[in-house]
């Protein structure tokens, strides 16, 4: 195995000078190095092939001891110092101080066809950023992890990815519930794979510290490696930087609303400054279209960071970025313009994106309400968000002949109560489907065109709440046929795939309730 090593992050960042994993309070660093544990007895689960290829490692490689060793944390390769990245962050809303990398380790840097990747493993042993937990991933929040990155890379969603899911052969004692019933459960690590895993609350840190030296420092590495169009050391450059990051953002939240992806724990110290989706944890899938849905329980009181609120969350962590860049810039307007800007964007690309999954070329005045009507009864009575949207594109411009049997031939499978769509919801959804039936007269493309063009926004194929459980029973019983089945599934989730159509339908009714389909904590 020929990686080629070119680590930057500790090369040319301050380093902690203390190597142990005793908890501490890091200051004017931006790592600590660590060794990850050695597993008791590491196997591979699964592999994503795709991403060992854009790494570059070959199928010899991938079958190699010393990649097992490598993905598993049982042995450092040589010329690499594993490090745990120091960083803090606003957690549902306050400042929550110094987080860090508690559970993930970076591996080390590498390139492949002029690309920079950071390896990181996550489940792989206490830093000293573990605060009073172990360091550890159990099986069924690593399941989730690697195949949730996946899916949603094939989705076209910006996200970091999952090269390899392994059982460290340990015990994990976890209280999925906080109830007071901790049981032991299958130790797991994912190497997970990003240009880098900065985020906002690495600037943040510093800020909060008024450690303008390393927030400068981290700041210009960044803008070196992963914004060098712009130029660090200079206000410009910063607002540069800054303006880009907005857009990431803006543009990975725009892509979470199009296949009704739910976070579920937007903290500043789970935002990339990539715009990447990271922290694959109580993440969840919408079934029926509710604005108003968290699958995440610690978040059920106030569910800040609920579906329809993610638009406005990512704007809120962008303010809290811009106030850690402050110190580098010395004024505010200029950010706050540049706030602005999300404010009046955001709208805009969501509509844009939203007449992409009504199949409509044209913007027009009207479309907007177009929207809003349907958002409205999307929610009147359950609909299935998935099913709803690729079905739509098998509606026709000549279905205004017979409006009632129209509608309900392409909508009838996304209700999960079809008998409730009678009356005034009835007639709110008839009078929308007329008005989408005009709008489509006004289009040019012909409804075999329309539909292939819906077809690529649509997804037929998400990785829905209770598929990633039904896997993870499966995994916990050693049964992994399943896994590789809806990794496969998903590689593909516009296509048709007839063999897999089991799993384009509603969610069944025992999972309603069951956790881990519909409730996740954060205890993984
Ligand atoms: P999260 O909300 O999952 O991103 O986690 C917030 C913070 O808690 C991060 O600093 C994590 O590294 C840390 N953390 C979460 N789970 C563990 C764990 N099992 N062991 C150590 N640290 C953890
Ligand atoms: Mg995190």
């Amino acid at each position: 195995m020929r990686l080629v090593i070119e680590d930057t992050f500790t090369k040319e960042l301050p380093a902690d000078p203390i190597t142990t994993t005793e908890r501490r309070q890091v200051e004017k660093a931006c790592f600590s190095y660590v060794t990850p544990r050695i597993p008791s007895a590491p196997s591979l689960l699964h592999i994503s092939k795709e991403v060992t290829e854009t790494l570059g490692f070959s199928e010899e490689d991938v079958q190699s001891k010393e990649f097992l060793d490598m993905v598993t944390g049982a042995n450092v390769q040589e010329g690499t110092s594993p490090y745990a990245m120091c960083y803090g962050g606003h957690q549902f809303g306050h400042w929550a101080g110094q987080l860090g990398d508690g559970r993930a380790i970076n591996l080390t840097e590498i390139t492949h066809n002029n690309k920079r990747w950071t390896l990181q493993l996550k489940g792989a042993g206490e830093t000293p950023y573990s605060r009073t937990a172990d360091g550890l991933a159990v099986l069924r929040s690593s399941v989730r992890e690697h195949l949730c990155s996946e899916a949603m890379f094939h989705l076209g969603v910006p996200t970091t990815r999952s090269l390899s899911l392994s059982l460290s052969g340990d015990q994990v004692l976890r209280d999925v519930l906080y109830d007071g019933n901790a049981a032991y459960e299958k130790g797991a690590i994912v190497c997970r794979v990003a240009p880098s895993f900065i985020r906002f609350g690495s600037f943040e840190i510093f800020a909060s510290r008024q450690d303008t030296e390393t927030l400068k420092t981290l700041t210009d590495y960044t803008i070196k490696y992963f914004y060098p169009q712009y130029e660090s050391g200079t206000k410009e450059g910063y607002l540069g930087f800054f303006n880009e990051v907005v857009q990431n953002t803006l543009n990975m939240i725009v892509h979470w609303q199009r296949v009704g992806f739910v976070h579920g724990v937007m903290n500043t110290d789970n935002m990339s400054i990539l715009g990447l989706t990271i922290d694959y944890g109580p993440y969840g899938w919408l079934e029926g279209y509710e604005p108003g849905w968290t699958p995440n329980t610690t978040d059920r009181q106030n569910k800040r960071y609920r579906y329809g609120n993610q638009p406005q969350i990512g704007l809120w962590n962008l303010l809290q970025l811009a106030n850690a860049l402050v110190p580098l810039i010395g004024e505010t307007a200029q950010l706050e313009a540049i706030l602005q800007s999300y404010h009046t964007e955001y709208p805009k690309k969501y509509l844009s994106m939203m007449r992409d999954k009504l199949g409509l070329q044209l913007a027009l005045e009207t479309d907007s309400q177009l929207v809003a009507d349907l958002e409205k009864n999307l929610q009147a009575s359950e609909t299935d968000m998935t099913l709803f949207f690729r079905n739509l594109s098998q509606v026709s411009k000549n279905d205004s002949t017979n409006v009632k049997d129209a509608f309900f031939a392409f909508a009838k499978a996304a209700f999960y109560k079809p008998e409730e769509i009678i009356g005034a919801i009835y007639t709110r959804w008839e009078s929308w489907f007329q008005n989408y039936l005009q709008r489509l007269s006004q289009e040019r493309l012909t409804d075999v065109e329309r539909t292939v063009q819906m077809n690529k926004v649509n997804p037929k194929y998400v990785l829905r709440n209770y598929i990633s459980q039904l896997v993870i029973d499966e995994a916990e019983k050693g049964n992994y046929e399943l896994l590789n089945e809806i990794h496969t599934l998903l590689k593909n989730p516009y296509d048709e795939q007839p063999e897999h159509e089991r799993w384009f339908a509603k969610r069944p009714e025992w999972a309603r309730h069951k956790v881990g389909c519909s409730m996740l904590s954060c205890s993984s």
